[in-house]
């Protein structure tokens, strides 16, 4: 086949590796149009597949900036290229997903929430402002919502939520960065906050709730919040009086509680932070690091007694960064399991897990399908 007088050739690639739910179907659509590739992009149980045609340079170079420029968050293992008869494609297309049985794709993991997207939820006049469950290609949940693979919407937690018009607009232009972005959502048409008390009643709806819990936790009350991958149980760090009520209820006499720290200077004015511990904080697992606290420390005896350590963590999701953008620059953020039960993800079963522990419940209507607990380095 030929056009313009030159040959084109049609080439069966297959990417194996983390490239699943990291923005890797739209950016070869992306690198498609910039090299007048044409064809098609799917995810398969196995990777990516792509049909390409085009003439011998653009392939090259098509080939070439896809090994050399992936998107941040992918990882290529293996790719396979086979040289096939030409279709005659006239355009370049993502197309929905292909089952076989074949299950070799690899779940991605959560991404923690990018600068993009804490940008809009601090934007009052963004349309996600303030809202919890904010994401886009490059950030987001991935692993705790999906149900099968290959990682598609259909697959997961979000397929509950119709999308909106504008969400859907976004979804499918290639220019915006929530493309196919598969959790994409707004408050409009996504998943809600709900603020109950210990008996399941609501006390505060998704407009409130934010004002609410930092009243609640300023009264010295226990939260329990429902997280991207299970229930973490916060408190003021700051009151002796809850840490002792918490470590009662909690069973727990002399073990250190893991607090989350609004930003890396805040973490700074109370520990002790090495380049590498840095690195680890502001890593995209965003694990609980053990740090050495300052002489000067002076936060309550009962945060972890006796002991110079302490674990942290920096917020990962959108309710985190919201949580720690008012009142409070540090919260404690313990794993919401009752001793060594495995981490509570469902609110009914928080409610009468947890019910003897916390005693208000920041829960949404989102399920989380596979448990996370935080990671300890
Ligand atoms: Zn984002
Ligand atoms: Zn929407």
């Amino acid at each position: 086949m030929k056009k313009n007088g030159k040959k084109v050739l049609h080439q069966d690639i297959l990417v194996k590796g983390i490239v699943q739910g990291v923005g890797f179907r739209p950016f070869i659509y992306k690198l498609a149009r910039i090299y007048s590739i044409k064809g098609k992009v799917l995810n398969s149980t196995q990777g990516v597949i792509i049909e390409a045609e085009g003439n011998e340079k653009n392939i090259r170079q098509f080939l070439e900036s896809l090994k050399k420029h992936p998107p941040v968050l992918a990882e290529i293992h293996t790719i396979d290229v086979r040289q096939g008869s030409p279709v005659g494609y006239k355009s370049f297309r993502i197309l929905h997903s292909t089952h076989e049985n074949l299950k070799e794709a690899l779940i991605p993991p959560d991404v923690g929430t990018c600068e993009a997207c804490k940008d809009d939820i601090f934007n009052p006049s963004d349309r996600h402002y303030h809202y919890p469950f904010t994401n886009c290609t490059n950030c987001g949940p991935r692993f705790t919502i999906i149900k099968d693979i290959p990682y598609d919407r259909k697959n997961t937690s979000m397929n509950m939520f119709k999308m909106c018009k504008k969400c859907s607009e976004e979804y499918h232009n290639p220019y915006d960065r929530r493309f196919h972005a598969q959790p994409v959502a707004c408050p409009v048409c996504g998943p809600h906050v709900s603020l109950l008390d210990r008996y399941g009643n609501e006390v505060a709806n998704e407009k409130q709730w934010l004002k609410k819990s930092w009243n609640i936790l300023e009264e010295g009350k226990i939260l329990a919040i429902k997280g991207i991958g299970g229930f973490h149980i916060a408190c003021d760090p700051g009151n002796s009086k809850t840490l002792k009520i918490l470590r009662e209820r909690k069973g727990r006499q002399a073990k250190p509680f893991a607090v989350m720290c609004r930003d890396l200077d805040t973490v700074k004015k109370y520990c002790h932070v090495s380049k590498k511990e840095e690195e680890l904080l502001i890593s995209p697992a965003a694990p609980i690091v053990i740090l050495t606290r300052k002489k000067n420390y002076s936060l309550p005896y009962e945060l972890a007694p006796d002991i110079n350590t302490m674990g942290v963590m920096l917020p990962y999701s959108p309710l985190h960064y919201l949580l720690l953008s008012g009142p409070f620059d540090m919260l404690v953020m313990t794993s919401g399991n009752y001793r060594d039960l495995p981490l509570v993800i469902e609110n009914r079963e928080a409610l009468q897990e947890l019910g003897g522990i916390a005693d208000y419940f920041l829960v949404h209507n989102r399920e989380i399908v596979n448990r996370c607990d935080d990671s300890l380095v």
